[in-house]
């Protein structure tokens, strides 16, 4: 349990400064609710619901009972051709969730693997429906789409993507919905709505029926909770009907509840055809993630080949491994006994006035906030993130857990969290602006 001396060295550490840490480690020994404990024995309370994937809170007892039930009776079971109920339980569950034309759910390990097998049903379906010609995908500026090399293809976010030149040819951008003009909004900007108009563009130049998928975050959340503005997702639809082309919402972050219904979909009012999910699937106690797909999408590809034969040659050894699929399960009956949905959209105006309060601090350059989520951006000084990387190694020093992406740090308060530790989290949160000052 214990690193001594030099015995940080061996773990190349992801999307993090491996020097600056293993010079001063941030080790976290123990998490409870909506606290983690570090090296030190320090209390941090978790702004950011870890990586927004813990909303039921750190280390929940009938989460470990059921992962630890389970793994007493079966540890692993072949996925492919073999079954067992843990996987047909919670896509039963998973599908309750999940608009009325969703109910098919294929497992994977991440949100990563979510994005590309998205992208590899939404081509089975195009060939299934004889239009394997549609061969460009159309994702957005901005975009965080997981790091495999199907969701690296999709980005639109420079870091992730310039050291990476051998990524999916065929991938045209849409820009970004922040405009500058809606600073400081809680809930859906006014200005924007145009933006969707990139699509039609994007279809009038290249022909819509080339294009085998659009792809968006509901709100984009990785790259600093960049929230639809209002029209947005609706044209988005619009456009995509019109020309036959598969909608996947990529809801990695937005899915359960953080948006306070079930799904970004229900939030906005728009359905999908594939939506991805992971993270908070399991509350992030155990990797797991999902792609739905309308019925539609299913049974196109699942009839297009013969009885008998695998409909789709795609899958991962760990999909809807028995612990990912008990912990899952839990996770399911969580939501319902907890009414953590409720709890996620009753806490969203405490934490959004609480939130803007920082608006009046001089290094904060704009906020923006919907559901449980929230994107504070501040000044870069002296080089864009410097500021949001020290800010956020003297936020864990001072008690506060928060994602920085940039100079963006982000919010994203646990369902569980009551008014009173979203004060703690802007209060420290302040505290360290002061000092940045
Ligand atoms: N898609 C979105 C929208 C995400 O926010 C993330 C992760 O933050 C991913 C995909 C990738 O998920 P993972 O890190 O589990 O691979």
């Amino acid at each position: 349990m214990h690193y001594q001396g030099n015995s940080l060295e061996q773990h190349w550490m992801p999307f993090t400064a491996n020097r600056a840490f293993k010079a001063e480690p941030r080790l976290i020994r123990r998490a409870e609710g909506t606290y983690l404990f570090n090296q030190n024995g320090d209390r941090i309370i978790d702004g950011s619901s870890g990586l927004f994937c813990s909303p039921a809170g750190h280390c929940h007892p009938k989460i470990i009972e059921a992962v630890h039930e389970q793994m007493k009776v079966n540890t692993y079971t072949a996925p492919f051709g073999l079954g067992h109920d843990g996987s047909f339980a919670l896509a039963a569950e998973v599908a309750k969730l999940t608009p009325e034309a969703i109910n098919h759910v294929f497992f994977v390990n991440s949100g990563s693997e979510a994005v590309d097998t998205a992208l590899k049903i939404a081509m089975a379906y195009n060939n299934a429906r004889g239009q394997a010609y549609r061969n460009r995908f159309v994702s957005r500026e901005r975009a965080y789409h997981g790091v495999n090399i199907g969701g690296v293809s999709l980005s639109g976010m420079v870091k992730n993507r310039e050291t990476f030149p051998l990524v999916m040819p065929n991938v045209v951008l849409m820009r970004h919905t922040w405009t500058g003009e809606d600073l400081f909004c809680a809930g859906q900007p006014d200005n924007g709505g145009e933006l969707a108009e990139d699509l039609q563009r994007i279809c009038d130049t290249y022909g819509g029926g080339q294009i085998a998928a659009v792809i968006v975050e509901p709100v984009a959340g990785s790259t600093g909770v960049l929230v639809p503005p209002k029209g947005y997702l609706e044209r988005i639809r619009e456009i995509c009907d019109a020309q036959g082309i598969v909608l996947i919402f990529d809801e990695v972050i937005t899915g359960f509840g953080r948006m306070g219904e079930n799904f970004a979909a229900q939030t906005f009012g728009v359905t999908p055809d594939i939506m991805t999910m992971a993270k908070a699937l399991t509350n992030g106690s155990i990797p797991m993630g999902a792609v739905a797909v309308k019925d539609e999408i299913y049974d196109a590809v699942i009839d297009s080949s013969p009885d008998g034969a695998i409909e789709f040659f795609h899958g991962y050894t760990y999909s809807g491994h028995p612990a990912a699929c008990a912990a899952g399960n839990a996770m399911m009956g969580l939501i319902a006994e907890e009414g953590l949905f409720e709890r996620s959209k009753a806490l969203a105006p405490y934490f959004h006035e609480a939130v803007m309060s920082l608006k009046d601090h001089p290094l904060v350059r704009d906020i923006r906030a919907i559901g449980l989520i929230a994107g504070v951006e501040v000044h870069p000084y002296p080089a864009p993130g410097a500021r949001g990387t020290a800010m956020q190694r003297d936020m864990f020093w001072g008690g506060l857990h928060v994602k920085f992406t940039g100079d963006v740090g982000i919010l994203a308060p646990q369902f569980i969290a009551e008014p009173e530790h979203v004060d703690e989290m802007i209060g420290k949160f302040r505290t360290v602006l002061d000092a940045h000052d």
